[in-house]
């Protein structure tokens, strides 16, 4: 048999009592006794320090310090030694003030023969002490682990009362959780309805089953969270289900991420869908009048037909399908613009009676051709009625409602009306069209959005229009509200502000027919010949001398050989030398030479840039004849 080595550290001044001792120990079969015998305090400390002993064997009384003294210098070391008192004699207080003061066993030097018992018995203790010391420290780290880690853990009864609760538990729930003394664990001071519920019904649980789920639960605030929840149950010796062990964890930041990232997916194929809806919307609105174009226009140019009244309608009808398609591009061109932040409002005297009588002189054909009630009513009618706003932006959106107004109403009547409400101006059109349904009304404001799929088929359109107008609603500062029932028609109603601009007339009127001063020497800087031949045809019988310059530099050596030109007509992109450099080189020779720039940039920031630079004026491309009399007149005033 294979002894163990066992070191005895042996306080005894007395060496005979020492051999005694040792021959007891030898009766221990099983132990290797390496004894260190000490005889004072000093060497006792010593032999402390430099060696771990595993048994203490110590004389109650010694010289000049006793046993007493010797097992208090050990508890300070706070080791687990067992100290057994050898001595002579002990009377019954003395044994007790021995264990009290943390000796283990005691044996009377009378009976000695017990010393091996003893010995065996501290070890067994021992042994035994340093299983529970191990275990409580393993519960210790694992409470601690359970305290402090970031996922909740409850213990539950099999009622589903809370038996234990982690702190992660009580920050995330909002429970408070009381530290009651002698309790094993923390306890919640009442229980959680969540937990109690699923715990007593749900059937996997009692069927001995983990439950698993993303379950919406509330805090003690009534705030919803989303937690990943398992529950556990947990058996008894017996088999039977003693506990249960909640493991839950907040996901609410995932969800809502999860939520985000699926509402921008949906939101993408939305956008996507509605994009290619627009996309072919719009290729059917362009083809639709280009068609026509191209074909009238072979046809025209065939010659086959000469008589006046079938080349004016087959023109008409040109015309119209060109008119159509320019709103369409001029449409996307503008909704790019109030995309891109480059729509600018400019305020002016605008006469709301005049607005009105044009809207009903451009609209009134197509509400004649669908044989509509189609009628303007103003509240203020025998005189000009001024605010001050932005004409185009205004004109546009009126525009587009008549225009939608009298497209969606198949019978009955088109309305348009205003009242002025203190410092605000209602403007109301109204139709008994087709209506609006009440889902739809949110989403018709929104770029290329329709009431729904079947709009296209029957009526057309871009879905463009009234976002436009709501931006330029909004760019004035005012509101747009629609009433519309299915059926039975739609009220829109914009209001704005009324500003009244103080009896300044309307400057602006493009009404001219002839030009003031005649015969009229102007040059046309113009790269594309169409565009020019345009020009040509717009000054016909005007007596006007046209000199042609097909790009800058043309232009400027054109004003240097000529002085009779009165004005300038100046394209801005041309190749070679542009409009802009041209309109610097001429106004260095010629500094009060009126030069009005024509481009297809038909944007405000564009228009402003060019005033800026020093141009008279602006006229945007495809230009109409009155518009560019009613310029050129006005330029050449100006310089009288
Ligand atoms: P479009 O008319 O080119 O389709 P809009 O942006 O002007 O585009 O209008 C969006 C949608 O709103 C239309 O497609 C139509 O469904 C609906 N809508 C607009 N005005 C009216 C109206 N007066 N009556 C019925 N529906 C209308």
């Amino acid at each position: 048999m294979t002894k163990t080595d066992l070191h005895i550290l042996m306080l005894e001044d007395d060496p005979f009592d020492a051999e005694l001792n040792i021959e007891q120990l030898g009766m221990l079969e099983e132990y290797n006794c390496i004894c260190n015998i000490v005889k004072d305090r000093k060497s006792y400390l010593e032999a402390l320090k430099n060696s771990k002993p595993d048994i203490i064997l110590c004389d109650y009384s010694l010289p000049e310090y006793n046993g007493l003294e010797a097992l208090k210098d050990l508890n300070t070391r706070n080791t687990l030694i067992p100290f057994i008192f050898v001595t002579g004699a002990m009377i019954e207080e003395t044994a007790a003030d021995a264990i009290k003061a943390g000796a283990w066993d005691y044996v009377v030097k009378d009976r000695l023969f017990r010393l091996p018992l003893a010995v065996r018995s501290v070890l067994k203790l021992k042994q035994e002490k340093l299983n529970t010391y191990n275990s409580e420290q393993r519960i210790h780290r694992l409470l601690t682990a359970i305290e402090q880690t970031s996922t909740q853990i409850v213990v539950l009864d099999t009622k589903g009362n809370i038996e234990y609760a982690n702190k992660k538990f009580a920050e995330i729930t909002g429970f408070s959780i009381m530290n009651s003394p002698g309790s094993d664990g923390l306890r919640l001071s009442e229980s959680d309805p969540i937990l109690e519920t699923i715990v007593q019904n749900e059937k996997s649980l009692k069927k001995g089953e983990i439950f698993k789920g993303e379950i919406i639960t509330k805090r003690l605030d009534g705030k919803s969270i989303w937690e990943l929840m398992s529950i556990t149950p947990v058996l008894n010796e017996t088999g039977n289900i003693a506990n249960y062990v909640a493991v839950k964890e907040d996901i609410t930041e995932r969800k809502k991420m999860e939520q985000d990232i699926i509402e921008a997916r949906d939101q993408a194929e939305t956008s996507d869908k509605l994009k290619n809806s627009f996309l072919q919307n719009l290729s059917h609105e362009i083809r639709t009048p280009l068609n026509a174009i191209v074909g009238f226009a072979d046809i025209l140019s065939s010659g086959k037909h000469n008589e006046p009244e079938k080349i004016r309608e087959l023109g008409s009808i040109i015309s119209k399908s060109s008119e159509q398609l320019l709103s369409i591009v001029s449409d996307v061109l503008t909704m790019s613009s109030i995309h891109t932040g480059q729509e600018e409002i400019v305020l002016r005297p605008v006469d709301v009676n005049a607005l009105f009588d044009e809207l009903y002189e451009v609209h009134k054909a197509f509400a004649n051709q669908k044989k509509l009630e189609f009628v303007f009513n103003k509240e203020i009618p025998d005189k000009p009625l001024y605010m001050v706003s932005d004409e185009t932006k205004l004109t546009q959106i009126l525009s587009n409602l008549v225009e939608n107004a009298l497209k969606y109403t198949i019978k009955g009547s088109v309305i348009t009306s205003y009242r002025i409400l203190d410092d605000k101006i209602e403007f109301s059109v109204k139709d008994t069209g087709i209506g609006i349904a009440k889902d739809a009304q949110s989403y018709i404001f929104e770029r290329f959005r329709q009431a729904d799929p079947t709009i296209h088929t029957h009526f057309g359109g871009t879905g463009l229009g009234l976002s436009i107008t709501k931006s330029y609603v909004e760019m004035l500062e005012g509101e747009l509200i629609l009433e519309s029932a299915i059926n039975k028609g739609s009220n829109f109603v914009l209001s704005l502000p009324f500003v009244s601009p103080d009896k300044k007339k309307r400057t602006d009127s493009y009404k001219s027919d002839k030009l003031d001063k005649i015969p009229l020497n102007l040059l046309v800087a113009e790269d594309e010949i169409f565009n020019y031949l345009l020009i040509e045809a717009f000054m016909d019988n005007l007596d006007v001398n046209i000199l042609y310059a097909k790009n800058g530099s043309e232009a400027v050596d054109m004003v240097k050989n000529n002085s009779e030109i009165d004005l300038v007509l100046m394209d801005i992109k041309m190749p070679g030398m542009d409009g802009i450099t041209a309109f610097h080189k001429i106004r260095e020779m010629r500094k009060n030479i009126p030069i009005i720039a024509q481009t297809a940039y038909a944007i405000e920031t564009e228009k402003q840039h060019l005033l800026n630079i020093g141009f008279n004026d602006y006229i945007p491309k495809p230009m109409k004849k009155d518009e560019l009399l009613y310029k050129i007149n006005k330029a050449m005033q100006e310089i009288a």
